[in-house]
C-alpha cells in the first residue's frame, strides 16, 4: 500500500480545505449554504493591474525571469518598504516567490535541521506548523488569551525559549483572529529577542493594508533596527490588491538568508511567474487610493459581523483590529444540544452543527490551535452576511 513519507504523515489536507469542500458539496446539491470559510477578498483586482499583465503578455514577458524576481519588481519592493514601513532593504535582501506561503516554505526549508523549533502563538494560520513540520521542525504553540487581545506576550515567549528554538513567527493582523501589534505590543517581545541572539524573527505583514479605526500599522524591523539582521519581513499582493490567484509573495531579510531561501526555490519552482510578477510592480507602484475605500467597505462589514455576533447568547466576539476575519468565543454554547439530539461538546461539533442545521460554514477554532472558538471570513456581500448571523442566531436559539 502506499506510505507517504514521515515528513508528511502527521500533515493531513487543512480542515479549512475540508471543511470548504464539504460546504461546496452541499452546494452543488442544491443547499442553500453560505460559505464564510474562504480567506480572500470578494473584490477583483484593479483593471490598472490587469492591464500591466496584458501589456507584458504583448511585449513577450512570457519566459522564466531571475530566479527570486524580476529586477523591477525587486526595486518596486525596495521603494514600497522604504515608503510605508521605513525599513531599507537592499536589492540583494529582497526575494520574490510563489505567494507569501512560498516564502514561508522557502524560508523554513532554509533553516531548520531536524527537531529545530519554531514558537508559533495560536490562533495561528495552520500553514506555520504544517510547514514546519515538512521541514522536520518542530513547532512549540503558545495558546494566546482572547482577553490579552490574542497577542503572544513576553513572558509566554520567554519561557517558550529553548537552546534549539530557531524562529518566532508574528503574524498581524492576524488570520484568523484579526488582532493586531501595536508598537508598544511589539516592543516587549523585541526585547526578549534582544537577549537571546540565535533566534529569529519571521513576521507575516500580509494584512498590513487592512487595518481598521486608528490602527497604525508597524512592523518590527523599523521598530528595532539592532534586530533587522534576524527578523524576515513577509508580505504580498494577495490580501491588499485582491489578487490570489496570482500568487506572488515577498520578504525582506538577511543577505545570507535570502540567498539560502533562493537555492530551495532554485529547485522548487525556478522563478515566480512572469506576467504575475509584472502586474505586482504595477500594483506596488501604481496608485493606492482604492485601498482606503476596500477598507471602509472592510470595515463596515467587520462592524456589522462583531455586532451580530455579540447579539447572540453564548457567543463572544473582540474587535479585530484588522484582517476580514472574527474569531468569535462559543464557550457559551458548549454541553448544549441539538433539536436532533446531539451533544455540543466542540467548537468542531458547532460548527458542524451550524453547516448541518443552519446552512453556515464557518471554521472552528481547533483549525487553528485554540479553542473553542470560530472564525468567520467577512469578505462576502453584506447580505450576505445579515442573512448568516440571522441563521447563525435562530440555530443557536434552537440549542438546549
Ligand atoms: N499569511 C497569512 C496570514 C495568510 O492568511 C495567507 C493566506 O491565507 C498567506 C500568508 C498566504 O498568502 P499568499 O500565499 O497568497 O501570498
Amino acid at each position: 500500500a502506499f506510505q507517504p513519507a514521515s515528513r508528511i504523515s502527521s500533515i493531513g489536507v487543512s480542515e479549512i480545505v475540508k471543511l470548504g469542500a464539504k460546504a461546496q458539496a452541499l452546494k452543488r446539491e442544491g443547499r442553500p449554504v453560505i460559505i464564510l470559510g474562504a480567506g480572500e477578498p470578494d473584490f477583483d483586482t484593479p483593471d490598472h493591474i490587469k492591464e500591466a499583465a496584458w501589456k507584458a503578455l504583448q511585449a513577450g514577458q512570457t519566459k522564466y525571469t531571475a530566479l527570486d524576481g524580476t529586477p523591477e519588481l525587486k526595486a518596486a519592493i525596495r521603494d514600497k518598504f522604504s515608503r510605508e514601513n521605513g525599513v531599507d532593504y537592499a536589492l540583494d535582501e529582497i526575494t520574490v516567490a510563489t505567494g507569501a506561503k512560498q516564502i514561508l516554505f522557502n524560508a523554513l526549508m532554509a533553516t531548520l535541521n531536524p527537531g529545530d523549533e519554531v514558537v508559533i502563538p495560536t490562533p495561528y494560520w495552520t500553514s506555520y506548523s504544517d510547514i514546519v513540520q515538512i521541514a522536520e521542525g518542530k513547532p512549540v504553540l503558545i495558546a494566546c488569551d482572547a482577553k490579552a487581545g490574542f497577542r503572544l506576550q513576553a513572558e509566554e515567549l520567554e519561557a517558550a525559549i529553548t537552546p534549539k528554538t530557531r524562529w518566532l513567527i508574528l503574524n498581524s493582523p492576524s488570520n484568523p483572529s484579526g488582532a493586531a501589534y501595536r508598537e508598544e505590543d511589539y516592543r516587549p517581545l523585541l526585547d526578549v529577542l534582544l537577549r537571546h541572539p540565535h533566534v529569529w524573527l519571521l513576521v507575516d505583514d500580509m494584512y498590513e493594508h487592512i487595518v481598521y479605526d486608528d490602527f497604525r500599522f508597524v512592523t518590527p524591523a523599523a521598530i528595532e533596527p539592532r534586530l533587522k539582521n534576524r527578523i524576515l519581513t513577509v508580505n504580498g499582493v494577495s490580501k491588499a490588491y485582491a489578487m490570489t490567484g496570482w500568487r506572488i509573495g515577498y520578504a525582506g531579510g538577511p543577505r545570507d538568508l535570502i540567498k539560502a531561501m533562493a537555492v530551495v526555490q532554485s529547485q522548487a519552482t525556478s522563478c515566480p511567474s512572469s506576467v504575475s510578477q509584472a502586474a505586482s510592480v504595477a500594483a506596488l507602484n501604481g496608485p493606492q487610493d482604492f485601498l482606503a475605500e476596500r477598507k471602509a467597505s472592510f470595515q463596515r462589514r467587520r462592524d456589522l459581523v462583531v455586532a451580530g455576533l455579540n447579539a447572540i447568547e453564548g457567543l463572544d466576539c473582540r474587535v479585530p483590529e484588522g484582517a476580514f476575519y472574527t474569531f468569535s468565543g462559543c464557550a457559551g454554547v458548549l454541553g448544549k444540544t441539538t433539536p436532533g439530539g446531539k451533544l455540543i461538546a466542540t467548537d468542531a461539533d458547532f460548527c458542524a452543527y451550524l453547516l448541518e442545521d443552519a446552512n453556515v460554514a464557518v471554521v472552528p477554532g481547533s483549525a487553528f490551535g485554540l479553542s473553542p472558538f470560530f472564525r468567520i471570513s467577512y469578505a462576502s456581500a453584506e447580505s450576505e452576511l445579515v442573512e448568516a448571523l440571522k441563521r447563525i442566531a435562530e440555530a443557536c436559539a434552537r440549542l438546549r
